[in-house]
């Protein structure tokens, strides 16, 4: 049988071995150590950034953080993007809050700015103004910043910058990661960059990131017992898997470039398929990592053929594809909040697909998934 192909796979540089080989030479196993501040500081370099990076066991907890440095409470609530992966939004749960999902507009599939205000507004109407606004930049596409920015400042709401699928792509010049209040990476085994699972929150500022370190280290006050008057998390990312961050940190400018060209090769294979756009930017005012090449597919103009069709064609082949993001909002454990929309996120999650986008596929493998869609699409 032929070797399936996946969506993205991990995909090591070569040095991650000789940092986890330090860690175990010197014994830093347990957690913290050299790395952890080596990880943090090469972060912070490839930012670009004043701000201040805290590693943490993944970009769930950073979320989970970065509501509890907010003050989001029981009762509180809370605006996101409805449009995401279920850990954009669970932290919400995790506080006691009350999510309020917001529908994507068309050009970035993120949060849809108008949308934000309406809920805003009526939220401010029932005296509930919003505690936080959860924004993604999906599939490392960004969102509209800027606007998304203007409407943070006039109604004083903070953003938490949900880029764990954005490392690399940059916003008018700048780092993803680095717009929101606080900004939320992942190295999750997925993403352009793992070690093996982990995350890391941006921070304002030099007190913000020893509070967010002070949160993810059980909150131990500094007392010779353990002593705590706060609740505590155990968030912080190892020595270990931090080495493996340093590896691959070496080599992330090399990922988002070979992310890239695989969003090239879909752009190339489809342009003369009718039926089928593959989502792109405007790349005069943002530059995605494109961690995951994604398809639109309308079945109007494809013979009937929808996405659903091509995704079992390709996993019959052994190449794995999945829908978008199934909107939060559609979600059993969520259908009871309240959402702001007008069916955008919905048409997107029946008419997407997402595709093998790894930085580690063979050309044997791309001539395989060339093969398989240019087959489904002539017959
Ligand atoms: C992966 C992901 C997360 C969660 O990151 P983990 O490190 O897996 O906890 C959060 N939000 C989005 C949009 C993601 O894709």
């Amino acid at each position: 049988m032929q070797s399936k192909i996946w969506l993205s796979s991990p995909h090591m540089g070569g040095n991650e071995i000789s940092y986890v080989n330090h860690a175990f030479e010197t014994n830093w196993i347990a957690p913290l150590g050299p790395h952890v501040v080596g990880f943090e500081r090469d972060i912070k370099d490839f930012l670009q950034t004043n701000k201040e990076v805290a590693a943490l066991s993944s970009g769930t907890a950073a979320i989970h953080l970065a509501l509890v440095m907010l003050g989001v409470s029981a009762g509180d609530e809370v605006i996101c993007q409805s449009m995401t992966f279920s850990a954009s939004a669970n932290p919400i749960l995790y506080q006691g809050a009350t999510p309020v999902f917001v529908d994507s507009e068309p050009q970035t599939w993120n949060i849809c700015p108008e949308e934000t205000l309406r809920a805003i507004e009526d939220g401010i109407k029932r005296n509930k103004k919003p505690k936080a606004i959860i924004a993604v930049h999906l599939y490392g596409v960004p969102f509209q910043v800027d606007r998304l920015r203007e409407i943070s400042n006039h109604y004083n709401i903070p953003i938490i910058e949900d880029s764990a699928e954005a490392l690399g792509s940059t916003y008018k010049g700048l780092q993803c990661g680095t717009f929101g209040d606080f900004g939320v990476l992942s190295f999750n085994g997925n993403k352009i960059i793992t070690t093996s699972g982990g995350g890391a929150l941006v921070c304002p500022s030099v007190e913000a990131k020893e509070k967010v370190v002070f949160y993810a280290t059980q909150s131990r006050d500094p007392q010779p017992h353990y002593q705590h008057s706060h609740i505590g998390y155990n968030y912080r990312l190892s020595n270990v898997s931090a080495g493996i961050g340093r590896g691959q940190m070496e080599v992330l400018a090399d990922r988002v470039a070979a992310r890239r060209a695989m969003h090239e090769f879909y752009v190339d294979l489809f342009k003369d398929i009718h039926g089928v756009t593959v989502f792109s930017a405007d790349e005069s005012v943002s530059v995605p990592n494109y961690w995951l090449s994604s398809i639109l597919i309308d079945a109007d103009k494809t013979g009937g053929k929808t996405r659903e069709d091509l995704r079992l064609f390709l996993d019959a082949l052994q190449i794995e594809s999945r829908p978008l993001w199934k909107p939060m909002h559609l979600q059993p454990i969520f259908a009871s909040y309240s959402f702001f929309g007008s069916g955008v996120s919905e048409k997107l999650f029946e008419d997407g697909l997402c595709l093998p986008s790894g930085s580690n596929l063979s050309d044997e493998e791309k001539g395989r998934i060339s093969a398989a869609i240019t087959t489904f699409f002539s017959n």
